[in-house]
């Protein structure tokens, strides 16, 4: 796998990941997003092979470090994932790459390590892996590997570059739906940490808050017409909040696709989101 050829990348992951390629300033941690996990995989392992190549046009295909990284044997080459029956990289298994990292690399220059389903990884695992993403050895390059970057600490998106490998509406689409129950999730609680924390993603990004807000709108009117005693409440909004809540929350995110439409800044519309839900929930 020696080129991103037929992996139908999106063209701005494309001219980011060569560039980054040809000037060496590939960031020490980076999250890769995407709805597709062999692809993702295969992102990283074209990466990790141009990261440990020391030739021109890197992955140049031929050299050492090259066939081994397309054998997949390269020793400098990691791969993190869940062992045996588990379903995401546990506490031990972080503490063991760390350790690891400050390790020498054995015959590259580099060393990098792929972690996989980072959206699975628990709150206490992502906390444990701030300091070395943060700082981590110059010769270590970490590659974070997710299919829903809702799922993520802020404090760890705050410290990688993303890049989204997906198709392009699909995974905007998964995103969006995520961002959406996570921020019903919080309205449920009453909680406001997590509501701030829910809305993180959308930062910076105008086309996913309206996206994300159309979700949500999509999830109030199911549980309106479950009040009605018509269809499924997959979220259960429909008992803890009355048909007045609803309606307000559904206006409420008609306000902002409206100024999302309107070309609102996005701090903005992050806020009014907070402001017009405590509103509607009377908090
Ligand atoms: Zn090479």
């Amino acid at each position: 796998m020696m080129n991103l050829n037929g992996l139908n990348i999106p063209s701005l992951a494309l001219s980011a990941f060569e560039r980054h390629i040809a000037s060496g300033t590939f960031p020490h941690s980076s999250l890769i997003v995407g709805a597709d996990e062999e692809k993702l995989l295969e992102v990283a392992r074209f990466l990790s092979a141009a990261l440990v190549c020391e030739n021109d046009g890197a992955p140049c295909g031929q050299c050492p470090n090259c066939l081994k990284s397309e054998k997949n044997v390269h020793p400098d080459i990691r791969t993190v994932s869940p062992r045996e029956k588990r379903k995401s990289v546990n506490m031990d298994e972080c503490r063991e790459m760390v350790m690891d990292s400050y390790v020498l690399p054995n015959e590259a220059q580099r060393k990098v390590y792929i972690v996989t389903s980072a959206q699975t990884l628990d709150e206490k695992v992502q906390n444990a892996m701030l300091k070395i993403l943060e700082e981590p050895p110059q010769y270590v390059y970490f590659i974070l590997l997710c299919t829903n970057p809702s799922a993520m600490l802020s404090t760890v998106m705050s410290r990688v570059s993303v890049f989204n490998v997906g198709n392009e509406t699909e995974t905007e689409d998964e995103t969006a739906r995520g961002i959406a129950l996570n921020i019903i999730d919080a309205l449920m609680k009453i909680n406001e940490i997590d509501l701030i924390r829910a809305t993180v993603p959308l930062d910076r990004d105008r086309q996913l808050v309206k996206k994300t807000m159309e979700c949500f709108k999509g999830f109030v009117n199911a549980s309106l017409r479950a009040r009605q005693g018509f269809g499924e409440d997959s979220t259960d909004m429909a008992s803890r909040f009355t048909g007045e809540e609803l309606m307000n929350l559904n206006s409420g995110a008609d306000e902002i696709i409206s100024a999302c439409d309107r070309n609102a800044n996005e701090k903005l519309l992050i806020t009014l989101i907070s402001a017009l839900f405590r509103r509607a929930i009377g908090g």
